[in-house]
């Protein structure tokens, strides 16, 4: 999709973040980790870092930017050991500066340096940093993010005969919302996941025996690893000189992101067992059952709607077509565009094929509609270029809600979901954004999709549902406790 995240009207997409560690002694790790996190960038293009551990010391080497703007050859060979710890960022707690990008690092009392990097969001995040204040680890004022709390409150209770491991027993029962948290004492490389498992963390092992851990099996593939399992919700696992070992801190109570299979993971990932890919096509199989639409071409708003166009076009037996083009090295410039380039707005990041498009009753199939500004700004293009029709088919409900566990949606309240007609929000939203017909796949079609049981997902975006709370110290969580509750009422007075 063109950004479900255009709340700040840019054409990226606004993810999270991803994670890649590696255990490999004789390895080049940091080349290794350079290549997981390259595939990785999509969950996180505002910041990259990586730390290398050589059983003695941690170096960590990080900076605002796309991986291939923070690294070069350079930079890579001045970072030696058998560890290495990556981190790709995007800005979901905390400001986007130098201070917030990961890995994190602190030193603990005994003298034991503390690597870390989280996936994630934490709803206990002031009671954390409260109590990460009291013991003087940091000061709130800086509005310290919740991953560098987490490594503070780590590194603080390393100490000699208590070692990180023993720190993170204790400290990861008491934190509560998402977190795929890599970290290392400079020796080993632990893994641990919340005990929802809210985003997917995988573990490979490379074709040396060395271990490899990241946010998604697409990394392990492209870094040559053979994909292991899963870290378990509620699992801390340690990778060091004695092999892999395995520690529970919590009972295993998975609700994982459904948005996961929907638009943020890749789509040659595989998610608990289920292949990204599969889970598109069927998805727009069945919104060609539940969505027919007479059209005479299927296009897909690329990348993250293409599996799901041919998936409409395969069901509906409709022709399927590139008709958009998408700029791919567009990315997250950091050059800030001037009024001119700003107006071209979508532009900038597709543009129509005329000779493909002009006369045609287009099918369009798009992931999701958040603000739905950039579905309105594409419905223009489309007929700007000769389109007939303009069918669009959504591959996701209607967002309608914020989500505090780790991916940055705008505020309820500019959700366009939100913002029509309540008896009729499909037809409110088609005619916001121009469309000749619209509909999105049922909640249903998509959790089946994800071949996961609907007890054991988050869709609280769509559902309104949030299994692991909502943190205090969002301004979000009371509005959407108000808004619910609305609903509530409204729907005891039905008659
Ligand atoms: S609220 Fe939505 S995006 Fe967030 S974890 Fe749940 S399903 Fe995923």
């Amino acid at each position: 999709m063109l950004s479900p995240f255009d709340d700040r009207g840019e054409t990226e997409p606004r993810e999270e973040c991803g994670v890649f560690g590696v255990w490999a002694p004789g390895e080049d790790v940091s080349k290794l980790t350079y290549y997981g996190l390259y595939a990785l960038q999509h969950r996180g293009q505002e910041a990259a870092g990586i730390a290398v551990g050589d059983g003695d010391q941690i170096v960590v080497f990080k900076d605002l930017g796309l991986v291939s703007q923070v690294f070069d050859e350079q930079s890579l060979e001045a970072l030696k050991g058998h560890i290495g710890l990556g981190h790709n960022r995007y800005t979901t707690a905390g400001g986007n500066s130098w201070e917030n990008a990961q890995p994190m690092f602190r030193m603990a009392p005994d003298g034991t340096d503390v690597a870390l990097g989280h996936n994630g969001n934490l709803v206990d995040h002031r009671e954390l940093t409260q109590e990460a204040a009291r013991l003087g680890l940091v000061d709130p004022k800086e509005n310290p993010s919740d991953s560098l709390v987490m490594c503070a409150l780590l590194a603080a209770d390393t100490r000699e005969g208590h070692g990180v491991e023993e720190a993170a027993m204790e400290l990861f029962p008491k934190v509560k919302g998402a977190f795929c948290v890599l970290f290392t004492d400079g020796d080993a490389l632990y893994a641990a996941r919340d005990p929802q498992g809210v985003r997917p963390l995988s573990i490979g092992q490379l074709a040396g025996g060395g271990w490899v851990v990241a946010s998604e099996t697409a990394a392990l593939d492209i870094v040559g690893a053979r994909f292991v399992r899963d870290v378990e919700p509620g699992e801390l696992v340690i990778v060091d000189g004695d092999g892999v070992r395995s520690r529970r801190f919590a009972e295993t109570a998975h609700k994982g992101c459904v948005f996961e299979y929907v638009y943020l993971a890749r789509p040659d990932s595989v998610i608990r067992g289920r292949s990204v890919n599969g889970a598109r096509l069927q998805i727009g199989r069945k919104l060609a059952e539940e969505a027919p639409a007479d059209g005479d071409l299927v296009i897909p708003v690329p990348e993250s709607g293409t599996p799901a166009a041919v998936g409409y076009a395969q069901a509906s037996r409709i022709p399927f077509g590139q008709g958009l083009m998408k700029n791919a090295y567009v990315g997250r410039t950091f050059i800030q565009p001037s009024q001119t380039i700003r107006q071209l707005g979508i532009r900038l990041k597709l543009n129509p094929l005329r000779e493909v498009i002009e006369g045609k009753r287009l099918v369009v199939v798009d992931d999701s509609i958040v603000r739905g500004n950039t579905q309105r700004a594409l419905i223009k293009m489309l007929r700007e270029a000769g389109a007939k029709e303009v069918h669009v088919r959504i591959a996701s409900p209607p967002v309608k809600w914020p989500c505090f566990y780790g991916i940055d949606f705008a505020s309820p309240t500019e959700l366009i979901a939100n913002n029509v007609d309540a008896a009729d929000p499909v037809e409110g939203i088609r005619k916001e954004i121009d469309a000749d017909s619209l509909a999105f796949v049922s909640t249903e079609a998509m959790i089946e999709a994800s071949q996961q049981s609907s007890d054991e997902l988050c869709a609280a975006c769509f559902d309104g549902v949030f299994p692991l709370g909502m943190p205090s110290d969002n301004p979000n969580s009371a509005l959407v406790e108000t808004m619910l509750k609305q609903q509530a009422k409204k729907a005891s007075t039905k008659p």
